[in-house]
């Protein structure tokens, strides 16, 4: 199927970044959230970042044009009906992926495939939900989207060879670099890294080193561009907690078990960058 356009579920920090790309890239998009307002806020931080690109000249004037042009917000989740690829970007809840799913699959051509940009929720379990389990797949992007070369592609129990080999080309014409895995708690990305970070928090909470001095060590002693702190701070307190759960329930290791100052942070609503307390003051 020749794939034209693509519909993106989300405009938010992920869904606004992927629509950026695939209208980058040629594509047709339509970007759908609940509100007109988170529509609205997508579609001003997608043009910044493409007038930055023209301003670094990675991009011309015609070119942003074309590409903002390409791009359709509607709160009217119907209009996915003639997508011909869709990704879900929406809020990390199950029950919200899981609804959609149901939906987008008695909406869209049998076809079609449904891939979801989840950080942790399982992929097989979004695709039992539908009657296209082959077709269900998760194509996991990395913030900033325009950015990150990565495509962690993750295949659920039932996903096909061909739903995967759709998405690895989908993935290269974007110019990322796809990288294949399986549905596990975590995938691959956090399963190693949020334990890097809570291994941190541990650090800190114990004692050991300041946040600072954590982040120096992992700066200049392994060339990390950012420390882990100042990383967990960035992608939030609240979503590193939600992973670790996520892998703490689905491994049942304890050594899965979150930092219990990350929790008390949480609790206390420093989330890190985004609530301008976490780590670090911001
Ligand atoms: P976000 O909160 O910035 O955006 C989520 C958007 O989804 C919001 O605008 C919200 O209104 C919208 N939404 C919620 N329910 C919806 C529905 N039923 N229909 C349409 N829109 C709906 O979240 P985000 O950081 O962009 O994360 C989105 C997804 O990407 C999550 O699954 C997350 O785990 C994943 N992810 C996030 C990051 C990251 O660094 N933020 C990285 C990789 C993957």
């Amino acid at each position: 199927m020749d794939i034209r356009t693509i519909g993106v579920i989300g405009a938010g920090t992920m869904g606004n970044g992927i629509a950026h790309v695939f209208a980058k890239g040629g594509y047709n998009v339509a970007l759908v959230d609940v509100e007109q307002r988170f529509l609205d806020r997508g579609l001003d931080i997608i043009r910044k970042n493409m007038e930055r690109e023209v301003s670094k000249a990675k991009l011309t004037t015609e070119q942003c044009d074309q590409a903002l042009a390409r791009i359709t917000a509607t709160t009217d989740r119907k209009q996915l009906a003639n997508c011909d690829f869709i990704i879900e970007a929406a809020s990390e809840r199950f029950e919200i992926k899981s609804e959609l799913f149901r939906d987008l699959d008695g909406m869209c051509r049998p076809e079609v495939i449904l891939s979801s940009n989840t950080s942790s929720i399982s992929i097989t379990k979004l695709a039992a939900v539908t009657q296209r389990p082959a077709k269900v797949i998760g194509m996991h992007f990395f913030n900033p989207v325009p950015v990150m070369k990565l495509v962690e592609v993750i295949r659920g129990l039932a996903t096909s060879n061909e739903t995967y080999a759709t998405v690895k080309s989908l993935a290269e014409k974007l110019e990322k670099t796809p990288v294949e895995v399986n549905d596990a708690p975590g995938f691959v990305s956090n399963r190693v890294l949020m334990p890097l970070l809570n291994e941190a928090m541990y650090a800190v909470m114990e004692g050991v080193a300041t946040a600072q001095a954590v982040d120096e060590v992992f700066k200049l002693g392994m060339a990390h561009p950012m420390g882990p702190l100042t990383l967990a701070d960035f992608i939030g307190l609240d979503v590193c907690l939600d992973i670790m759960r996520v892998m703490q329930s689905g491994l049942g290791d304890p050594k899965y078990r979150p930092c219990p100052l990350l929790i008390k942070m949480v609790d206390a609503g420093w989330l890190g960058r985004k609530s301008g307390r976490g780590f670090y003051q911001y």
